[in-house]
């Protein structure tokens, strides 16, 4: 906008949680210019609104003389559970083609970011429904939007640019005090939660990611949610509980012992899980009991799904004809839930895949250098090693190793490992419910990070983290 006289702006113009696209469009209006002038001129790109960094928030703080931290709020969206890390609900909502807004702010000339957070359904100063409607259909996706946006606000609001007078936030701050202070208090409570952590579970087949209803449960559980706030949530599902086992002092040492020699959690971790150990109170042994658990619920097939190759080692659910039921050694959903706990938690170098195995047993047999080194592994009689020590390569390595069943780090792998087969249990039942409620058998999405390993002056502890609802269902 070289040439232009001045720009039309004054200090505290924004409001408090305005959206990036109100300002931006604001601008544009207040400035006579297109959006994509106005937008070249600020330097903000339109579909990223709302996720500046602090250069851009500084930049745009000196073009306009506006306050910077009012801008830091409308361009990085202050209000946020980024802080929260692995405990935050899934990450930004898709700035898709459309807009979502409350129609009593945009009587007022105002509209939030807040109203386009996926985690909440009802506009916080309001507590009214929020309205989606579809961007322009030319340009990119930010111009498009921004189109829609001056369109709806201009049909809403006679003195928009500007804002209505007596509008937020001169009144009704409705329950937005209190969500701020919620936020804050959530961010800072996952935080310490994640203090010291050195590992999380990521297991099984059937990985998912962190759902709405995961995060809010969860974050619910560290923050209570107050009263006023609840109906303005998405998804808040039931509660979430967290228990905690604490292991001595002896194993957080060991724990960083192996951690200066480069070997993290994980790697021991995987490496216990690949050592085949099926005694009583191993991985192996209690997936054996699950397994049976879900034998014994399934008795006499009656299934009515069985799952078949569909090509590209893809598979997919087909319905048995009804003369066909109880046919055995088809692949029905029970069976189907067997074969994954046995493939996450049984024998693993065996029953992979034999492409995969042999990845895996590259690895393992890298990792179990350092290992040997560091003294938590041992080699069996008879396994052949070369002069410096090492295994040979040609052999099947896993039965050639041991872990040192002294380590003070066998319980602390047993808990995390029984508390991440429960977690399956948990999701395979649900899944299995649903399929007997009528459902056909979806693609399964287990919740991840329910296991947490962290360490901390007394030594380290284990958190499980689970649905309150389904207790008692696995
Ligand atoms: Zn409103
Ligand atoms: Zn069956």
């Amino acid at each position: 906008m070289a040439g232009y006289p001045s720009v039309n702006w004054w200090p505290r113009n924004l409001r408090p949680y305005e959206s990036a696209l109100s300002f931006v469009a604001r601008f544009c209006a207040l400035n006579g210019v297109p959006a994509r002038a106005g937008t070249a001129f600020l330097g903000v790109e339109p579909r990223h609104l709302g996720f500046a960094s602090d250069d851009d928030v500084a930049r745009v703080s000196s073009l306009l003389g506006e306050d910077p931290a009012r801008l830091a709020d409308v361009l990085q969206h202050a209000l946020d559970f980024r802080q929260c890390g692995t405990y935050a609900p899934p990450a930004a909502y898709s700035q898709g083609p459309s807009v979502r807004y409350c129609a009593a702010c945009a009587q007022q000339g105002y509209h939030s970011y807040l109203h386009e957070v996926p985690w909440l359904t009802k506009c916080p100063i309001h507590l009214t429904a929020l309205t989606t409607v579809p961007a322009n259909r030319t340009g990119n996706i930010g111009e498009r939007r921004l189109g829609a946006f001056k369109r709806l606000m201009q049909g809403h609001c006679a003195a928009w640019p500007h804002f209505a007078p007596d509008g937020f936030p001169t009144r009704e701050p409705g329950a937005l005090l209190t969500l701020a202070a919620w936020v804050r208090d959530a961010c800072d409570a996952s935080k310490r939660m994640q203090a010291g952590e050195l590992w999380r579970s990521e297991a099984g087949t059937h990985r998912g990611a962190v759902t709405m209803t995961q995060a809010l449960g969860q974050l619910h559980t560290l923050t209570p949610l107050p009263t006023e706030l609840e109906p303005l949530l998405a998804d808040r599902g039931g509660a979430w509980v967290v228990h905690q086992a604490r292991f001595p002092r002896a194993v957080s040492r060991e724990l960083a012992r192996l951690g200066e020699r480069g070997l993290r959690f994980d790697s021991l971790f995987a490496f216990y899980k690949d050592s085949g150990d099926t005694s009583e109170g191993s991985p192996a042994w209690y997936c054996q009991a699950v397994q049976q658990q879900i034998r014994q619920r399934h008795g006499t097939c009656g299934c009515r799904w069985e799952r078949v190759k569909a090509g590209f080692g893809e598979f997919c659910w087909i319905q048995i004809p009804p003369d066909e039921l109880g046919e055995a050694s088809r692949q029905c959903p029970f069976e189907v839930a067997l074969q994954d706990l046995e493939l996450d938690w049984g024998s693993r170098g065996r029953a992979l895949p034999s492409r995969l195995a042999q990845q895996e047993m590259y690895r393992f047999l890298k990792e179990s250098h350092a290992m040997r080194d560091a003294g938590v592994l041992s080699y069996k009689e008879g396994a052949q090693v070369s002069p410096d020590g090492y295994l040979y390569l040609m052999q099947r390595v896993w039965p050639c190793c041991e872990w040192i069943w002294d380590s003070p780090l066998l319980g602390l792998f047993r808990t995390a490992a029984r508390w991440e087969i429960d977690s399956e249990h948990r999701a395979i039942t649900r899944w299995l419910d649903d399929i007997e409620a009528g459902s056909p058998p979806s693609h399964r999405q287990d919740p991840v990070y329910c296991v947490r390993l962290r360490s901390d002056e007394q030594g380290a502890s284990l958190l499980h983290w689970r649905s309150a609802d389904h207790r008692g269902r696995g």
